[in-house]
């Protein structure tokens, strides 16, 4: 694997359309903001309808032949895909570090590592698929489902993009996608993988702007077949009224308010620590991030002593530094957004267990992380994504209302739950609500299904089940 260049190209004219770089029909641009910084130090076009119209015209005269691929032809396509994304490692981690400020190191693994671990499975789950299935006197195909509109979010830019594309051109379907205007320049590191892959022109299309403008015209585009989006509520609600004028396919991958669990006999030193882990990481912009800890009131102060000793160990500062371990919030917004709801916790009379609410003085969108105790499950920083580094603990007093906090939440994306009884965890697991749950801690599986229940959305990614949703099912009676 690749890991020397360090000098990744932060000034895109072009949009990536049908196999070219291709010159935006406006001239307008997004520039992007180290967040660490507040510097200008890139930019992308702000694409418009004209920009999309011609990459969905690509994507359609493409789809004609590459949904007659076969499945061995785009496995070797992916693998080659993956390998050219995996040489631009290095490259990855610097840009997105840049982009949205997660700390370098991590920014290697989570950022670069992920995203080629993603498309493995990917890859692997294509050979899982019946394509072929007999039933009676039908023969039921599984067939790529059209051209795919691909919207993503800035925290896991990479990693977001290729759970969409990666699956869509395993499908057989063909791609525009849309990043996030607040790191847009990663994006254009999967247009460079697609040229060294050899991927046939229009298969993958990349069109910069932002969510009212690009967005919105993929999905109402009458030519799109299926809307894929990954953000907010607010967002993915917008995507789906729009997408609704065509009746198009739609999936969500949405937000989260996910409960980690500590049952009485749990071991309480890994729930808290893995706990803490989950909110620091990334600066707790993970839709996945446990952000409330739901523990037994006996064992409240437990807890926070727990979390104080991970407290000591936290460095804020330049993400960059090798060293840091917090780094800051993507944008001013965000920045506001989460400090606004900090302000409501000690409002709302939570207590402060760590870390401390003041703001941050002094130049980069950073954020104090900070623990708020006897929390309850109708405060708003117990129902609200915040999307920062904030934990919730919430005490209960028995395993059923451990239970009913864990569930009080319009989210149900992922969770925890710990028991020295592997039975009374999974038993316990088996009635959240929620698409993913680790119990005692088993680790993220870029392989299993990853999506939510209620409002954080719906449809799967990752491996056979990601690729699943870009199919359509025909039946043939003979
Ligand atoms: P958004 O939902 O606004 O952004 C996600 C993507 O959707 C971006 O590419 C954005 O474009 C696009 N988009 C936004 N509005 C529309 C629209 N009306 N039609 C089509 N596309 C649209 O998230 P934010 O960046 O505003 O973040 C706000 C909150 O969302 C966060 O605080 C967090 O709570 C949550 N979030 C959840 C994520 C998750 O992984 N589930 C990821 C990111 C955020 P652009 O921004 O370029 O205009």
């Amino acid at each position: 694997m690749t890991t020397s260049s360090t000098s990744p190209n932060v000034d895109r004219r072009y949009h990536f359309i049908d196999g070219d770089w291709v010159a935006p029909t406006g001239t307008s641009i997004v520039e992007v903001e180290n967040p660490a910084t507040e510097e200008m130090f890139g930019q992308v076009p702000l694409g418009n309808a004209a920009d999309v119209d011609a990459a969905v015209d690509s994507a359609n005269t493409a789809f004609a032949t590459w949904s007659q691929t076969s499945v061995d032809e785009r496995g070797n396509y992916l693998r080659a895909f993956t390998d050219a994304l995996a040489s631009r490692r290095e490259d990855i981690a610097q840009l997105v570090t840049m982009e949205m400020g997660t700390p370098i190191e991590l920014s290697r693994v989570a950022q670069a590592d992920l995203p080629i671990s993603v498309l493995r499975a990917i890859s692997a789950g294509l050979d899982q698929i019946e394509f072929v299935e007999k039933i009676g006197n039908s023969t039921v195909v599984r067939e790529p489902a059209g051209v795919v509109g691909a919207i993503t979010p800035w925290n896991y830019p990479v990693h977001q993009a290729v759970a969409k594309v990666g699956a869509a051109l395993a499908a057989g379907c063909t791609v525009v996608l849309k990043p996030s205007e607040v790191t847009p320049l990663s994006a254009y590191l999967l247009a460079e993988a697609a040229i060294e892959a050899g991927l046939p022109a229009g298969v993958f299309n990349l069109v910069t702007g932002d969510g009212v403008g690009v967005g919105q015209a993929l999905a109402a585009h009458p030519r799109v077949d299926v809307m894929s989006f990954t953000g907010s509520t607010r967002g993915g609600r917008a995507v789906m009224t729009t997408a609704a004028g065509t009746i198009k396919r739609v999936s969500l991958e949405l937000g989260g308010k996910s409960a980690n669990v500590l049952l009485p006999d749990g071991d309480l030193r890994k729930a808290v620590e893995r706990g803490v882990e989950h909110i620091l990481e990334n600066s707790g912009q993970t839709c996945t991030a446990w952000t409330r800890l739901v523990v037994p009131r006996a064992q409240q102060d437990d807890v926070i002593d727990v979390v104080r000793a991970a407290f000591e160990h936290i460095v804020i500062g330049d993400p960059t530094d090798s060293a840091t371990t917090l780094g800051p919030v993507a944008t001013k917004v965000q920045r506001a957004n989460v400090e606004k709801m900090i302000a409501r916790g000690t409002d709302q009379a939570a207590r402060v267990a760590a870390g401390n609410t003041d703001t941050w003085s002094g130049r980069g969108h950073y954020v104090n992380p900070v623990v708020f105790a006897d929390v309850e499950s109708a405060m708003d920083i117990a129902q609200e994504e915040i999307f920062g580094p904030v934990l919730s603990i919430l005490p209960y007093d028995d395993e059923q209302d451990a239970l009913r906090i864990a569930n009080d939440s319009i989210y149900g994306l992922s969770g925890a739950v710990w028991s020295a009884d592997e039975d009374r965890a999974s038993a316990f697991a088996r009635r959240m609500r929620t698409g993913m749950v680790s119990v005692n801690g088993g680790s993220f599986n870029t392989a299993a299904p990853f999506g939510g229940y209620k409002q954080s959305g719906f449809g799967r990614e990752f491996g056979r089940y990601g690729i699943e949703d870009f199919l359509e099912i025909k039946a043939m009676q003979y």
